[in-house]
């Protein structure tokens, strides 16, 4: 293995990364530095977050930085404010014993006057996020006319997040001798749009495959109904006691409803998504950070900009449609050499997906059935005594007090003590899940069944509830449902206000934001005509026959209805 020595690191950099623990090069760093340093070639580095790549491009752009010409000579492009905050702190770590390097992070929610004032004092490195950086192009505060190195960081993100035109302009404002640097963590074709628009002959380097997971990262996934989803997290969570993890939702409000739902269960979780304002971010990102945070929930965007190493489960409540963003997500664990779990909550219509991310990170994920709450119970009891074996014991404070103690307990035998001790912790929870039920696994249905929508392959939900439509009778489905305050009397007394004649209406299910109502088919045609194009409040009113294959997203989409506070209240006012 080379050393930083033998890659051509200079002495004030080396001695800067030996103090910050840095012995030998990560492999990206043995690949991309003296490249770097040698020649002006293009380089496009496969490589995610906590591959050590932030060292890999730092450290050689400082290095090749003319200390004594004060004008911009490397531009690094980011997706985050927090990246670039993080990039441009690593980089004035690296550069410690090179005082007169000047580093200026410039990204968008700060004040534009400072980094102007800033610019205008003179810097070597700009590190930015590319609308804060056209921002000032456009205000021409800066110039480009010494700059060197440009490199994109997190490029892929950075054109999830719509910056790809910021980027074409940034990179035809840069001369064209510049040599450019690409790094990624998956390779979409927009990203080879712009590496053949911009890039001469790149070297191309890959740490692990191509669009490959983290080597070091198990894949599970769970299936349950939609239904259950939450319930399944919940056990999830409970079976790894000391999980410090990142449960990715794909919406705000889903993210907020989640974390929202844990903390009231009693679980250590805080919500990160772009509802929220940026010191309420850079507050819960700091909690999670610093570990007084057990669980994260995030949205996708959000949490770019977290880099924590010590991630040891990633949860997806579901599974986001593009594989890439997967990938994404599980990176964020099994970092810095350690191992890692992403975990998929998924339901049956998701199955096809995990095919997909397995073609594409180059691994099996493993199928794994909701934990039984038992076997909840005594993992946790096994953690919690592990704990009580393991506790230091601060001898002088707890001598002072024990003799008191001792007499207060003196009538209690050992046994007696450990049983009142675990009970004092855990009976809720023996209590909670002596009552949950067990979450049912649903039947996983060939798709030669699902395609030809074969009832006899309902999934259990039906079956057990007994919903297929009465001989005669057509299901039809209702988007309102127990939290609209709709009754079977109610729903019936809707449906009759609003069809002309008197329909006789059948078995009628109603679930928490929708509900299902029999009809003879007959008068199929009328009713859904009668409902068509209809509000109530300002959500429009959807009525039609239920067909299977739609049932479960229809479950649900409307699960994530309910997340709609205000929508849901003037609904609740409504009398039918
Ligand atoms: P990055 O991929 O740049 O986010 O780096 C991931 C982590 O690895 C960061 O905490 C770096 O400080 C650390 N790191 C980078 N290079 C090295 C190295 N050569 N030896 C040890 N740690 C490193």
């Amino acid at each position: 293995m080379n050393t930083f020595e033998e890659l051509g690191v200079i002495p004030e950099i080396r001695q800067a990364i030996t103090e910050l623990g840095f012995e030998n090069p990560m492999p990206v760093q043995t690949e991309v530095i003296p490249q770097l340093l040698s020649n002006r070639r293009d380089i496009i580095a496969l490589a995610q977050t906590g591959t050590g790549k932030t060292a890999a491009f730092g450290i050689p752009v400082i290095q090749k930085t003319d200390l004594t010409l004060l004008s911009p000579q490397t531009v690094i492009l980011c997706p985050t404010r927090e990246l670039c905050l993080q990039i441009a702190g690593d980089l004035t770590d690296f550069s410690a014993f090179m005082q007169d390097l000047k580093i200026l992070p410039v990204y968008g929610g700060s004040s534009i006057e400072s980094q102007i004032r800033t610019l205008k004092r003179g810097v070597h490195i700009i590190v930015a996020t590319p609308g804060r950086l056209i921002d000032l192009i456009n205000r021409r505060t800066v110039s480009f006319g010494h700059v060197h190195t440009v490199v994109l960081d997190e490029a892929d993100e950075m054109l999830n997040m719509g910056f790809s035109e910021s980027i074409d302009e940034i990179l035809s404002s840069v001369p064209d001798s510049r040599s450019m640097l690409l790094f990624s963590a998956t390779m979409p074709k927009e990203i080879e749009k712009i590496t053949r628009k911009y890039m001469n002959d790149p070297m191309e380097v890959t740490i692990g495959r191509k669009n490959e997971g983290a080597q070091n990262v198990r894949h599970l996934y769970y299936m349950v109904h939609a239904r259950d989803k939450y319930l399944a997290l919940k056990r999830i969570v409970d079976y790894y006691p000391n999980i410090y993890g990142i449960v990715f939702c794909r919406t705000r409000k889903e993210t907020q409803e989640i974390a929202d739902k844990l903390l009231q269960d009693g679980y250590d979780a805080d919500s990160l998504h772009g509802d929220l304002s940026q010191v309420q971010r850079d507050y819960v990102m700091s909690k999670y950070r610093n570990h007084n945070l057990q669980l994260l929930i995030a949205t996708d965007v959000a949490a770019r900009g977290l880099d924590v190493d010590d991630v040891t489960h990633i949860i997806n409540f579901g599974l986001p449609d593009d594989s890439e963003v997967y990938t994404h997500r599980s990176g964020r664990t099994g970092r810095a050499g350690k191992t890692g779990t992403s975990i998929a909550i998924i339901h049956v219509k998701e199955k096809g997906k995990i095919a997909q991310i397995e073609k594409m990170i180059h691994k099996t994920f493993e199928k794994r059935t909701v934990p039984k709450g038992d076997l909840i119970c005594e993992k946790q009891l096994f953690n919690f005594v592990d704990k009580v074996e393991k506790v230091k014991v601060d001898e002088e404070e707890i001598n002072r007090l024990l003799p008191s103690i001792f007499r207060k307990l003196e009538w209690l035998g050992k046994e007696d003590i450990i049983k009142r001790v675990v009970s004092l912790e855990f009976n809720r929870l023996i209590e909670y899940y002596r009552q949950a039920e067990e979450i049912v696994e649903p039947e996983e249905k060939s798709s030669k069944g699902r395609k030809e929508g074969v009832r006899s392959e309902r999934p259990d939900r039906n079956r057990k509830n007994g919903t297929l439509p009465e001989k005669g009778y057509a299901r039809l489905f209702i988007n309102v449902g127990k939290t609209d305050r709709v009754n079977p009397a109610t729903l019936m007394g809707f449906v009759n206000e609003h069809v002309k004649g008197k329909v006789p209406v059948g078995r009628i299910d109603l679930m928490k934001n929708f509900s299902f109502f029999e009809v003879p088919e007959e008068f199929v045609p009328k009713v859904t005509k009668a409902f068509r194009g209809m509000y109530v409040d300002d959500r429009k009113l959807v009525v039609e026959v239920s067909r299977e294959e739609n049932e479960s997203q229809r479950e649900k989409k409307h699960f994530f209805e309910t997340f709609e506070g205000t929508k849901k209240k003037k609904y609740k006012k409504k009398k039918y």
